[in-house]
C-alpha cells in the first residue's frame, strides 16, 4: 500500500515516524477517517472540517497541505487501487527530543495520511441478513469524546478485555444513559420516533449521524436529539449504528436479547440506508 507522510507518497514500509514524535509519546494527535467510493470521497467538506476543529480544540497548528487534501487523497487512492477505500489521516503536534507534558515552540505538525480497502455495507445487498449483537458498558472515557484523539484508550480497553464476550460493538452509557459505541453513533426507534442522544452528551459528532438527521428533516417520520435511557433502549423496536465506514448497520441483540422481529419491509432502516447510494 502507498501512504502519505510529511508531504510525501511512499510505500507503506518506507515510511518511517519518529519514536520522539508526541503522537507516540502521549497520543498527542488527531485523527480522520474519510471513506471514498470510485475515487469520490463521500462528506469531504465536512471531514476536513471536523479534522480542522479537533486541531484547533487541541491547539495543533493546521498544517497548510490540508488544502491540497482532496488532490492528495485523489492520488493515494489511485496508487492503491481498490475500488472503494477509506483513508485514516492522522495529525500530531510532532517530535520533540525532550519528552515533556509541555510542548517545545515551533513544532511542526507529522501528518501521515494510509489507506485501506473499504468492504460494502453487506446490509445493503442482503437486508434480511442477521443484524448486530451490542453489549452495553460504562462509559469510562475522558470528557472531550467530541474531540477526534488518536488516544482511544477508552474506546478499545473493553474490547480487549478476555473475560467479555465479543460483541460487533461496545456501547457505552454513563448513569443509565446511552452515549454512543466505542466506534459509532447509536439511534433507536421508539414508538415510531426515531431517537439519538444529543451532542451535549460528550459524544462525537459523527458526520454519518449529522448526514442522516438532515436526510430525515422534512420527511414524515419524527426525529429528535434526546437523551435514550438503558430502559428504552431495551424497549426499542430498532437500533442503527453509524459511522463512515460502516454506514447504518441495524442491531438485533442487546446481548443474548434479541429486539422485536420485523418483516424486511417494516424496518425503517433499509429506507435510512437508501440514502447511502454510492
Ligand atoms: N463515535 C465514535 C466514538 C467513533 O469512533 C465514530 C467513528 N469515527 C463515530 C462515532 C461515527 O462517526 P462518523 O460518522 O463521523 O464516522
Amino acid at each position: 500500500m502507498w501512504v502519505f507522510l510529511n508531504g510525501n507518497i511512499l510505500r507503506e514500509e518506507e515510511a518511517k515516524i519518529s519514536p520522539l514524535d508526541r503522537g507516540f509519546t502521549f497520543a498527542d494527535g488527531v485523527y480522520e477517517v474519510i471513506p471514498s467510493y470510485d475515487n469520490k470521497r463521500f462528506l469531504f467538506n465536512e471531514h476536513l472540517a471536523r479534522l480542522k476543529n479537533s486541531l484547533r480544540q487541541l491547539f495543533i497548528p493546521i498544517p497548510d497541505v490540508l488544502d491540497e487534501m482532496d488532490s492528495i487523497l485523489n492520488k493515494l487512492h489511485k496508487k492503491n487501487k481498490y475500488k472503494n477505500q477509506s483513508f485514516y489521516i492522522q495529525i500530531t503536534r510532532g517530535i520533540q527530543n525532550t519528552r515533556s507534558h509541555d510542548s517545545e515552540k515551533d513544532l511542526v505538525p507529522t501528518v501521515f495520511i494510509a489507506s485501506q480497502k473499504l468492504e460494502s455495507n453487506p446490509f445493503k445487498n442482503s437486508p434480511e441478513r442477521k443484524g448486530l449483537t451490542i453489549r452495553l458498558e460504562e462509559d469510562i472515557r475522558w470528557g472531550r469524546c467530541d474531540i477526534k484523539t488518536t488516544g482511544l484508550t477508552g474506546n478499545i480497553l473493553y474490547a480487549h478485555d478476555p473475560s467479555k464476550e465479543f460483541t460487533d460493538e461496545i456501547i457505552f452509557h454513563k448513569e443509565g444513559i446511552i452515549n454512543e459505541g466505542s466506534k459509532s453513533n447509536i439511534f433507536i426507534v421508539l414508538e415510531k420516533k426515531i431517537l439519538t442522544p444529543p451532542l451535549d452528551q460528550n459524544i462525537l459528532p459523527g458526520v454519518t449521524r449529522n448526514f442522516i438527521l438532515d436526510k430525515l428533516q422534512g420527511t414524515d417520520l419524527e426525529v429528535r436529539q434526546e437523551a435514550i435511557t438503558l430502559d428504552m433502549l431495551h424497549r426499542s423496536e430498532e437500533i442503527w449504528l453509524t459511522s463512515s465506514t460502516k454506514e447504518l448497520q441495524p442491531v438485533y441483540f442487546i446481548g443474548d436479547l434479541e429486539l422485536p422481529k420485523k418483516n424486511t419491509q417494516d424496518y425503517i432502516w433499509p429506507k435510512v440506508l437508501n440514502y447511502f447510494n454510492n
